[in-house]
C-alpha cells in the first residue's frame, strides 16, 4: 500500500512539473557594468530571453547544461561603429566573424541603402546566425561629398540645401534606418535641418564634428561622435583663428574634391591645433560633450602606438579572413615587418589616448567601436584590441566592457533589454576563459557565445568560419 502511494506521488509530482526548457550555465561568475561580479552564479535563457540568475545551488529543469566552473560570463558585445557594406571581400564573412569573436551586436555607421538593406535583411532572417544589426544608411555628406566612389568606396551621399537634407531624412526613415550619421562637410545650415529631421522622427544622430562648426557647437546636438575628430580644433587656445581658416578655404577656391579638401584641413590643422593645446578651453568643450557619447576608434586613431602586425595573435587573426580580404594585410604585414619603419609620429596616437581619457574622466560617455574593416581592422578582432586600447587610455576594464555593451544599449534606448545579464533581458552573452577584469586582454579568450538565445561553441563559430573561406 505504502509503495503504491509514494508511486501515486511521483506520478503526481511528474505531472506537475513542467517540461524541460532552455539552458543553464552554472556555477560561473557573471560580470556587467551594472551589477559588478557576482559569483556561483547559475544563469539560464529560453529562447530569447534570460530567465533565472540565480545562486548556484538551484533545481534546474532546463533541456541543457553548460559548465560555467572557473569562467566568466559577460553580456554580447557590441562593435559600435562597423561598415558592413565597404568592402565586398568582407561583407558576407563578416557576421560569423564578429560572432566568433563575441560580438552579438553592431552599429552601422555608413553604407549606401541599395547595399545595406539586403546585407540588414539577410542578418535579421530568422534562421540567421548573424549579430543584431542597427544601421544608419549613407553618410550624410554636404555640397562637396568625401566617401563619393571616387579613389575610396561610394559610402556618402550629398545634401547641397536644407531641404534636400529633410527630404534624404524623412525617406531614410521610411526605409527603416535606425539612427543617421552626419559627416564632415555640411555646413551649419544643412546641419541644423538634418538635426531638426532626426529630432522630428525620433531618431538618434551620429556625427563626425563638421569642419565648418566647432565640436562644442555641434555636439550637444547629436548623440554620438566619432573618432575624437575635429575636437583638438576645439581645444586649441587659437580656436577662433583655426574656424576662420577653415571657414576660408571651405569655400574651396582651388575647385578640390570632397575628400581632398577634408585631407588638407586635417594636414594644415591638426598637428597645430594639439600643439596649441589649451586646458582651460578643453574644459569648455568637454562640458558641451557631458551627453555625447565620443567613439573614440582608439584601434585606428592611435594605430602609430601598436600596429596590428606587432601582435602575437594577428597572423591567427589575418587566417580567418576570406583569402581576398586577407591578401592586401598579409602583403603589408610582411613589408612592416621586413622593413620596420624608423621614425614613427606618434603625436596623434598619444593625444587620442590622452583626450579619450580627460573626455571619460570628465564624465563624458564612451563607446568602443572600430571602424572595421577600414585600416587593417578584422571584424570582432578589432573590438577586443578597442578595448585594450581604452583600459591603456584610463578606463578600468569594467568600464571598458561598459563602453561595448550598456552604453550601445543606451544610446538605442535599450538598456532595458539589453547590456546586462539580468531577468528579462535578451540571451546575448559571452563567456570567457579568463577573468577581463584581471586583464582587459582576457577579453579573448572566448569559449561560447550565445547570440539570439542560441548558444555556439568556440568549435561551432570555428566551422562558421570556415564556411567564408571556401
Ligand atoms: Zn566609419
Amino acid at each position: 500500500m505504502r509503495m503504491i502511494i509514494a508511486s501515486l506521488v511521483l506520478l503526481i509530482v511528474a505531472a506537475c512539473q513542467p517540461a524541460p526548457s532552455g539552458t543553464a550555465i552554472t556555477n560561473v561568475t557573471v560580470i556587467d557594468a551594472v551589477n559588478g561580479v557576482r559569483e556561483n552564479q547559475t544563469v539560464v535563457f529560453a529562447g530569447d530571453e534570460i530567465t533565472a540568475v540565480q545562486g548556484a545551488q538551484v533545481e534546474l529543469n532546463v533541456v541543457e547544461t553548460i559548465d560555467g566552473t572557473g569562467k566568466f560570463l559577460i553580456p554580447g558585445l557590441w562593435d559600435f561603429h562597423v561598415h558592413l557594406s565597404y568592402d565586398d571581400n568582407f561583407t558576407e564573412a563578416m557576421p560569423a566573424l564578429f560572432l566568433s569573436y563575441g560580438i552579438t551586436s553592431v552599429r552601422d555607421t555608413g553604407g549606401l541603402m541599395h547595399k545595406m538593406l539586403p546585407i540588414v535583411e539577410k542578418m535579421r532572417g530568422p534562421d540567421a546566425i548573424a549579430p543584431r544589426v542597427y544601421f544608419a544608411g549613407p553618410l550624410l555628406d554636404g555640397r562637396f561629398v568625401v566617401y563619393d566612389g571616387d579613389g575610396r568606396p561610394e559610402i556618402g551621399v550629398q545634401n547641397a540645401t536644407p531641404e534636400q537634407a529633410r527630404e534624404t531624412v524623412r525617406s531614410l526613415k521610411e526605409q527603416g534606418v535606425d539612427f543617421i550619421k552626419i559627416y564632415e562637410m555640411v555646413s551649419p545650415d544643412i546641419f541644423q535641418a538634418l538635426v531638426e529631421t532626426a529630432n522630428e522622427l525620433d531618431l538618434p544622430i551620429d556625427s563626425h564634428v563638421p569642419l565648418s562648426m566647432r565640436a562644442s557647437t555641434a555636439g550637444p546636438s547629436v548623440d554620438s561622435m566619432e573618432h575624437l575628430r575635429n575636437i583638438e580644433m576645439d581645444c586649441a587656445s587659437n580656436t577662433p583663428a583655426l574656424h576662420e581658416e577653415r571657414i576660408e578655404r571651405l569655400k574651396n577656391p582651388g575647385n578640390l574634391s570632397g575628400a581632398d579638401l577634408r585631407s588638407s584641413l586635417h594636414s594644415l590643422q591638426r598637428l597645430p591645433a594639439i600643439a596649441n593645446y589649451d586646458e582651460a578651453r578643453c574644459d569648455q568643450t568637454l562640458n558641451a560633450l557631458e551627453s555625447t557619447m565620443q567613439v573614440p576608434t582608439l584601434r585606428l586613431l592611435a594605430m602609430s602606438l601598436t600596429p596590428p602586425w606587432q601582435r602575437a595573435d594577428w597572423d591567427d587573426a589575418l587566417s580567418r579572413l576570406p583569402p581576398a580580404a586577407a591578401a592586401p594585410w598579409l602583403e603589408t604585414t610582411l613589408e612592416r615587418r621586413a622593413n620596420p619603419p624608423q621614425e614613427v609620429d606618434t603625436t596623434y596616437g598619444d593625444w587620442g589616448l590622452f583626450m579619450t581619457g580627460r573626455a571619460h574622466a570628465a564624465g563624458v560617455p564612451i563607446g568602443a567601436g572600430t571602424d572595421t574593416p577600414i585600416g587593417f581592422a578584422v571584424p570582432g578582432y578589432s573590438l577586443h584590441s578597442e578595448l585594450e586600447f581604452l583600459v591603456r587610455a584610463g578606463l578600468s576594464p569594467l568600464e571598458a566592457l561598459k563602453s561595448a555593451t550598456l552604453r550601445p544599449a543606451e544610446y538605442f534606448s535599450l538598456q532595458n533589454e539589453m547590456g546586462t545579464i539580468d531577468i528579462g533581458k535578451r540571451a546575448d552573452m559571452v563567456l570567457l576563459d579568463a577573468n577581463p577584469l584581471i586583464d582587459i586582454a582576457n577579453i579573448r579568450a572566448v569559449v561560447t557565445v550565445v547570440t539570439k538565445g542560441q548558444s555556439l561553441t568556440r568549435e561551432e563559430l570555428q566551422a562558421q568560419l570556415a564556411t567564408n573561406r571556401e
